[in-house]
């Protein structure tokens, strides 16, 4: 079938950026990176470069404005796009916002979303520089973008993972899935663990400190952050990469809380952590050979330690090794705009 006779939901966003990427370039003479990666990267301008990445958050498809705090809101739209720079090993310096408000919208509301952003901003050492702002026919648009830095040489990509290399993520995986999940009243829980939940879904933290040591150290091959979920994320690396991959499920890293929960509700803990997004965590690969000196980097800044979830393979595809020894190939994806689970 003709491309332009297809709606988007046939082709799915990667199908559709995948579709737009052709002649973008004009002149690419300091392009290092352009669309396909968490970040653009331009340079070198004297050994350092440019990332660039922009993120849109949509009142009820990104958010619910019942349901986030608007500071919290604030927070998160920037930690997401910190979370792309992250990615890259890189450092967060200037950002820009832009929005689209419907009329009816208290000032005190965008006064505490613009208090989150600031106060995050603070804590990241970030200037907020710019943007734009709009009216809205329907609901808040929220548009950040940011510009970081990183030594050329340290950068790391989606591309690079090679057969053999290790594969890391830097904490627990599937509490802000469950989160959204007890937000949209699909899913109840005690009170005391209902807000580890919702904090993971409404206050992720961008994991620039681990990013810049795993960086640093030059010693892993490619890295990502884990926003659309471990697989989709996993996924993007094989496919940059030409690569495949095996976790072993007994391997990923779950909260207490998310042990404790399952368990009393008689639920898979693990399809979480597999497919859930907006984890926020780096997903990022090693050679065999210097697994060992990268975690005794994170020991000796005494920094939580990455968890070893399984290995980069020859062949394509994302597999699964149970808790019984069988291997088979993980199917479900996480989350595409335009194919909602
Ligand atoms: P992330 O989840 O890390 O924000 P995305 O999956 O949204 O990354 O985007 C993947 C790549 O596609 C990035 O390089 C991004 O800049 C690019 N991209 C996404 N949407 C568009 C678009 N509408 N036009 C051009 N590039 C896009
Ligand atoms: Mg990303």
């Amino acid at each position: 079938m003709n491309q332009d006779k297809k709606n988007i939901e046939d082709v799915g966003e990667f199908g559709f950026i995948r579709s737009i990427m052709n002649d973008c370039l004009r002149s690419g003479g300091d392009v290092i990176q352009a669309i396909g990666d968490d970040c653009a990267v331009i340079g070198p301008y004297g050994g350092k470069v440019l990332l660039i990445t922009t993120d849109l958050l949509i009142e009820d498809v990104h958010f619910m404005m019942g349901k986030i705090a608007p500071v919290h809101l604030g927070e998160k739209a920037v930690a997401v796009n910190l979370s792309d720079i992250a990615a890259m090993g890189g450092k967060p310096r200037h950002l820009f916002v832009s929005l689209a408000v419907p009329s009816h919208m208290a000032m005190g509301v965008l006064r505490s979303l613009y208090d989150g952003m600031k106060e995050i901003c603070r804590r990241y050492r970030v200037n907020l520089l710019g943007g734009d702002t709009s009216s809205s026919p329907r609901g808040l648009f929220i548009n950040v973008t940011v510009v970081g830095e990183a030594a050329k040489d340290e950068v790391l990509y989606r591309k690079g993972a090679s057969p053999g290399d290790h594969i890391c993520v830097t904490g627990t995986l599937g509490d802000s899935a469950v989160g959204l999940k007890l937000l949209k009243g699909e899913l109840s829980a005690p009170r005391k663990l209902r807000q580890v939940f919702i904090d993971a879904q409404s206050r992720p933290a961008p994991q620039l400190k681990k990013a810049g040591l795993i960086a640093q150290s030059r010693l892993a091959t490619s890295m990502i952050d884990i926003s659309d979920g471990l697989v989709s994320d996993l996924d993007h690396i094989c496919g940059a990469s030409q690569v495949g991959a095996r976790i072993f499920r007994e391997r990923l890293p779950l909260s207490r809380e998310m042990r404790t929960l399952c368990r009393t509700k008689r639920i898979d803990p693990y399809s979480f952590a597999i497919s859930g997004g907006e984890d926020y965590q780096l997903l990022f690969t090693v050679p065999e050979r210097h697994v060992g000196e990268l975690n005794s980097l994170f020991r000796k800044k005494r920094i939580p330690v990455p968890v070893d979830i399984g290995e980069i393979t020859a062949v394509a595809g994302i597999a699964c090794v149970w808790p019984d020894g069988s291997e088979s190939e993980i199917r479900e994806k996480g989350f595409d705009h335009f194919r909602p689970s």
